[in-house]
């Protein structure tokens, strides 16, 4: 028999996608890798399931405990699963700029949600500051801390990475990754450069974010503007980025973002996020930039049902100053 022993062994070992569209304009091979597919439908099942464990390892969370983390969601509904699956009650921060769907989801979970105001990361009220305050005023609680728990990026570092290289066949010629915590472009840039050292390895960064600046001038600056884009960018090196060895740096426009995830959507049936937006319109501009014969490799973080009130609802986009091509 093939089967999967519940939620937890249902995490990674997902596909590797040809996107067919941009991979024949650019004469290269494009590949996705499907973490919309994860059982809590992102990237951000890997990390959750990591920190977990760690945690659960170093003898810190125990069954009836409680997980406390701030999240842009993603990483709350990875966790409220795995809460569920493990026994742990689970309190989720968010900051209100995030969409509608994620808070319903996390309450179906059975999570308790907490929306606070949108602050930047300096103020004490900032989400992930008041996730680590709640955690430590509340006995048997643990804050995962995502943002600077190294556990995040090992996870990439132990699966994703390697799921990458085998799916290739060592093939892949660059890896193309927006950022949020870092966990992801950390933990695969560092198992691929290990296998390859010429690896091409690049951040996408939306605008109103500090790492397009980080990487290319080693200075941490804010670009000018704003993102519609959820779970990434940021205005600080995490622990879980600090390190990396990442070649270069793109900025990608959420106008060509959204251009993107409806072209992948009429053109190809995919309902996907932002994040993967920023990453599939990275990847063409790599593409170009390599010229054809090769192999790009990017991820498909999450499916767009979730944000069907604000990506996916014209409206909203219009409001946005966006617009459908
Ligand atoms: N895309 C989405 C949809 C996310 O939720 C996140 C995580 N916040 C990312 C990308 C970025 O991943 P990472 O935190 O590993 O940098």
């Amino acid at each position: 028999m093939d089967t999967r022993d519940g939620f937890i062994e249902t995490i990674g070992n997902t596909p590797l996608i040809r996107m067919r569209a941009v991979s024949e304009a650019t004469g290269c091979e494009i590949l996705g890798k499907a973490e919309f597919l994860n059982p809590g439908g992102s990237i951000k099942d890997r990390a959750a399931w990591w920190m977990i464990r760690e945690a659960e390892n170093s003898g810190l969370l125990r069954p009836g405990n409680t997980v406390v983390e701030g999240t842009a969601g993603n990483t709350g509904i990875g966790i409220a699963h795995i809460c569920n699956a493990r026994g742990y009650s689970c309190v989720i921060y968010m900051p209100d700029n995030q969409s509608r769907e994620k808070i319903e989801i996390l309450e179906t979970l059975g999570a308790e949600v907490r929306v606070v105001p949108t602050v930047p990361y300096t103020n004490e009220m900032n989400y992930q500051k008041q996730a680590g305050r709640y955690a430590q005023s509340l006995e048997g609680a643990v804050w995962l801390n995502q943002f600077d728990n190294t556990a995040n990026r090992l996870a990439h570092y132990e699966s994703t990475g390697p799921e990458i290289w085998r799916q290739t066949e060592g093939s892949v010629d660059a890896f193309v990754c927006s950022v949020g915590t870092g966990g992801t472009i950390a933990g695969v840039s560092r198992y691929l450069k290990q296998q390859r050292q010429d690896i091409q390895l690049v951040l996408l960064d939306c605008i109103g974010s500090a790492l397009y600046s980080f990487i290319t001038t080693g200075e941490v600056v804010m670009s000018k503007g704003t993102s519609i884009t959820e779970g990434i960018g940021n205005s600080r090196i995490t622990d879980n980025l600090a390190g990396a060895k990442i070649d270069w740096a793109l900025q990608v426009t959420d106008q060509d973002m959204v251009t993107m995830v409806y072209q992948l959507l009429r053109e190809e049936g995919w309902l996907l996020g932002s994040s993967t937006g920023i990453n599939v319109c990275g990847a063409v501009e790599v593409a170009r930039k390599l010229g054809p014969g090769h192999t790009i490799v990017t991820m498909l973080c999450d499916g767009g049902g979730k944000y069907r009130s604000s990506l996916f609802n014209k409206d909203w986009l219009a409001e946005k100053g966006l617009h459908l091509s």
